[in-house]
């Protein structure tokens, strides 16, 4: 555990989540909440006398490209650490080795990129015109050479601390494959990472009762595995946001040009059957906001959820599904959110989106624990200024999800075991 480690002469090689959005043009940080979520681990290191390589990727490069270098983070990291940072312009090479080894105690190198070479998603890079089998030889020959990144990474430090929890869901060389390569004893989460799993772990595994799980978001098919492991914990699920029109459909319900998976209507109707074996209270909306175009601009009306108009598509949670939502939240000792109740990046839409991110913190007050996750439901806490009126706000959509669905995370079995 990093808490119970001593860094004193230590060098650290620590994964860290430094995929930030930067501006279009000036090319600055335009949100700086990953690069805070990396100091604690970061301070810890150098205050205990240990010094500190630090390893990222940022967007999706193929191969070294200037826009998805990570010097935009230098200047953001050194204010925060109120310290000089070092920058080696290539992970790999000459130049990262010996500024690895002339680091001193309490000094931090921040190496480029590690995306700039493929082998560390393991993922080649090929013309559409490639065939199968070279696409297999490929990615075959590409596993061997991330295995060789994943060594030579190993030679700048003795240990090995994983703080990416963003990529915690992917087996790539500086996420997983490393912690091979360094003895077991010397391989760790960061604060980041403990403070994600104990969040998860407490919703998943040691929630008091009553549980509520809200979720939302566009579809059914991206949230269904989620879905089928809460129904074994919760005593309540609430469904909205364009998923709730599935189920609605499914149910016989009319619902106009509304979003729709018409491939998962029985899907639904088994959902609504397990909750109702495993008695877990099911909620879906009973009111919808519709509109007449898929615009801000549009003319809006309300009905019942199961009678939109033709033509017509529900785009958000009405004032009654509101107030029930809203009751039922304000009931629960453990709610996790997953999701937006409607399209709430269009401010007509948005209304319901806000108004249940509101009765999560207003519980939150009297005392129930708040695990949100996803994007979207994040960008909503964050929207209406609730961050620290929740319990806690995760830091990794995709990592969050899977885990919560009960998957392993290569990034999280590499270090924990099973
Ligand atoms: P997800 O990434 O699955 O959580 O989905 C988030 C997206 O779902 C957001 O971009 C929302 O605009 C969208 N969404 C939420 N409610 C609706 C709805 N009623 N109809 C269409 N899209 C929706």
């Amino acid at each position: 555990m990093i808490q119970d480690f001593n860094f004193k002469g230590i060098k650290a090689i620590v994964r860290v989540d430094f995929n930030v959005p930067l501006d279009k043009k000036t090319s600055a940080v335009t949100d700086d909440t990953r690069i805070r979520g990396a100091l604690p681990t970061i301070k810890k290191i150098t205050s205990e006398g240990g010094c500190c390589i630090l390893m990222s990727h940022l967007g999706r490069p193929e191969g070294p490209m200037e826009k998805y270098s990570l010097k935009p983070v230098l200047p953001v990291l050194e204010k925060h650490l109120g310290q000089k940072v070092l920058f080696a312009d290539d992970c790999m090479g000459e130049s990262a080795k010996k500024m690895s080894a002339e680091l001193k105690p309490g000094e931090v190198l921040l190496l480029e990129n590690v995306r700039f070479y493929p082998e560390e998603e393991g993922k080649p890079i090929l013309p559409e015109t490639a065939t199968e089998e070279e696409k297999k030889a490929a990615k075959a020959a590409l596993k061997a050479k991330q295995k060789e990144m994943a060594k030579t990474l190993a030679t700048y430090a003795s240990v090995y601390v994983n703080d990416a929890f963003g990529t915690a869901h992917r087996a790539h060389a500086t996420t997983a494959v490393m912690a091979d390569y360094f003895p077991k004893d010397k391989i760790m989460f960061g604060f980041l990472i403990n403070s994600e799993l104990a969040a998860m772990d407490k919703v998943l595994n040691n929630s008091q009762k009553p549980f509520t799980a809200i979720m939302g978001g566009a579809k059914v098919s991206d949230k269904i595995m989620l879905i089928e492991n809460l129904l074994n914990r919760v005593d309540n699920l609430i469904i909205g946001g364009g998923m709730t029109y599935t189920f609605i459909k499914a149910m016989g319900g009319k619902i106009g040009k509304s979003l729709c998976e018409e491939d998962k209507l029985d899907l639904a109707l088994k959902i609504i059957e397990k909750a109702k074996e495993k008695k877990v209270n099911l909620y879906l909306p009973v009111d919808s906001l519709n509109a007449d175009k898929f615009e801000n601009e549009s003319n809006t009306n309300i009905t019942a959820v199961d009678a939109v108009p033709d033509g017509w598509l529900g785009l958000d949670i009405a004032d009654e599904t509101i107030k029930e939502f809203s009751e039922v939240i304000g009931k629960s000792k453990t709610i996790l959110w997953n999701g937006p109740m409607g399209v709430f990046e269009m401010e007509k839409f948005s209304k319901g989106t806000t108004a249940i991110a509101k009765a999560i913190a207003e519980a939150t007050s009297k005392g129930a624990y708040s695990l949100i996750g996803g994007g979207d439901s994040v960008a909503a806490i964050n929207k209406n200024g609730l961050a620290d009126k929740v319990s806690y706000v995760s830091t990794g959509g995709g990592a969050m999800l899977e885990y919560m669905e009960g998957k392993k995370l290569p990034g999280i079995v590499a270090i924990r075991g099973e």
